[in-house]
C-alpha cells in the first residue's frame, strides 16, 4: 500500500454514528451528519447515513456536488452562509442552506425561481461566538421578509457556538435559542421544522443535566469521525477515537543533538526554534510535512514523539532509532484529519467494516 495513507475504518464511524442518534434521540435530538472532513468522500457519508443521521451537511458546495456524483441522494444541507457567486449551484444541490444575509436569500430566491426547485432556509442566530450569525432582535424581522421571497421555505433557526471563541453550549445560550423559535412560531403563526443547537461541542450539554426544549437537531462532525467533543477533546463515552489512521513512512535515522548547532534565525515557517537540550536524541524523519498534516494535531504511538514538521518533513523522536522504511501509524486531531484529506500526497484507503468489536 502507498505511503502516506490514511486509513479510513467505515464501520466505526457508522457505529459512532449509531451511538450518538440512538442517545441524543432520546433527548429529541436528531443528528445531521457533516461530512466536509470528509473532503465529499461517499464512503464516509454513506457510514453516516447507515448509522441513522437524518441528513447531511457540508460547508463547501464542492463536497455537496461530489456526493452528489457518487449517488448519495440524502437531503444535504450547505453549512456555511452561500456565497453570492454560487447560489445556482446552491439550489442545484443543497436543500437547504444556513443563512445570516438577506442580499444572499433574495439571491437564492431568484435562483430557485430559475431553477424551478424549493430552497429551504436556516437562520443562523448569534449567541456568543462571534462568527456567523444574525443578532437575535434582528430574526423577526429578516425572517418576515424572507417569508414572502418565492421559491424559498423558512424552515429553522440554528446558532453555532465554540468554533471561533470556544463559547460553550450552555442552558443559557440554548434557552435562547428555544425562546426565539418560540417568539417566531408565536409571531407568524407557523411551526419551525428545524432548530439546530450546534456541533459536537453541544455534546456535553445535550446529554448532560438540562432538557433541551426546542432544540432538536445538532450538526455533528468530529464526534462522529474521530469520537471527541471539541470543548476540551475528551472521548465521548461509547465511541471510538480510530476511525482514521494515518501512516507515514520513516526516511532518515539518527542519533543527533537537540539543539541545533550556529547562528539562530527564522525557520522556514517564521517561528522561533524550540529546541529544549535533551543531549543526543535519537530522531527520525517521515516523509509528511506541513503540506499534509497539522503535526500538531497527530497523536504519536507510544514511545514515539512528534516534535516538529516543515513542509516536507516530519521530526520525530523515539526511545530507539526507528527503521528506515518502517510506517509509522498515528490518530489525528480533528485539524490534522482536515488537512491529511485534503492533501493529494496523502492516499485514502477505505477499510470496510470488519465487525461489531473491530
Ligand atoms: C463544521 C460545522 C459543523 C460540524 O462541527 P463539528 O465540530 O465537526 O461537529 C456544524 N456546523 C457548522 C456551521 C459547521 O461549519
Amino acid at each position: 500500500m502507498s505511503v502516506p495513507r490514511l486509513e479510513i475504518e467505515t464501520g466505526r464511524i457508522e457505529r459512532n454514528a449509531r451511538h450518538l442518534v440512538a442517545v441524543l434521540g432520546k433527548r429529541g435530538i436528531s443528528v445531521t451528519g457533516v461530512t466536509k472532513a470528509g473532503l465529499g468522500s461517499a464512503e464516509v457519508a454513506g457510514a453516516m447515513l447507515r448509522g441513522g443521521v437524518t441528513g447531511l451537511g457540508d460547508s463547501r458546495i464542492e463536497n455537496i456536488e461530489a456526493l452528489q456524483r457518487s449517488g448519495v441522494t440524502a437531503s444535504i444541507t450547505l453549512v456555511r452562509s452561500p456565497m453570492l457567486s454560487q447560489v445556482d449551484r446552491v439550489v442545484r444541490h443543497a436543500g437547504a442552506s444556513l443563512n445570516t444575509e438577506m442580499d444572499v436569500i433574495e439571491a437564492l430566491s431568484v435562483a430557485a425561481r430559475s431553477a424551478g426547485s424549493m430552497h429551504g432556509i436556516v437562520l443562523m442566530v448569534e449567541l456568543g461566538d462571534l462568527r456567523e450569525g444574525i443578532l437575535p432582535a434582528d430574526v423577526a424581522g429578516i425572517a418576515h421578509r424572507l417569508r414572502a421571497l418565492p421559491n424559498i421555505e423558512f424552515v429553522g433557526i440554528g446558532t453555532n457556538l465554540a468554533c471561533r471563541s470556544g463559547i460553550a453550549p450552555d442552558s443559557k445560550n440554548m434557552a435562547a435559542l428555544s425562546a426565539l423559535a418560540n417568539a417566531l412560531e408565536a409571531a407568524f403563526a407557523c411551526t419551525l421544522a428545524i432548530v439546530s443547537g450546534g456541533n459536537s461541542a453541544n455534546l456535553l450539554w445535550a446529554l448532560g443535566e438540562s432538557t433541551p426544549e426546542r432544540i432538536n437537531d445538532l450538526r455533528l462532525g468530529e464526534s462522529i469521525l474521530l469520537g471527541r467533543e471539541p470543548l476540551h477533546r475528551t472521548v465521548v463515552p461509547g465511541l471510538r477515537t480510530d476511525a482514521f489512521r494515518l501512516v507515514g513512512e520513516v526516511i532518515e535515522s539518527k542519533i543527533k543533538g537537540s539543539v541545533p548547532v550556529g547562528t539562530i534565525a527564522q525557520t522556514a515557517f517564521g517561528e522561533p526554534c524550540k529546541a529544549s537540550d535533551q543531549g543526543e536524541v535519537a530522531q527520525s524523519l517521515l516523509a509528511l510535512g506541513r503540506q499534509d498534516i497539522d503535526h500538531q494535531g497527530l497523536i504519536a504511538p507510544p514511545g514515539i514523539r512528534v516534535i516538529d514538521a516543515t513542509s516536507d518533513h516530519l521530526i520525530v523522536t523515539s526511545a530507539r532509532c526507528l527503521r528506515i522504511g518502517s510506517e509509522i501509524t498515528f490518530e489525528l486531531e480533528y485539524g490534522a484529519l482536515l488537512r491529511a484529506m485534503t492533501s493529494p500526497f496523502v492516499d485514502k484507503v477505505f477499510i470496510g467494516d470488519r465487525g461489531v468489536n473491530s
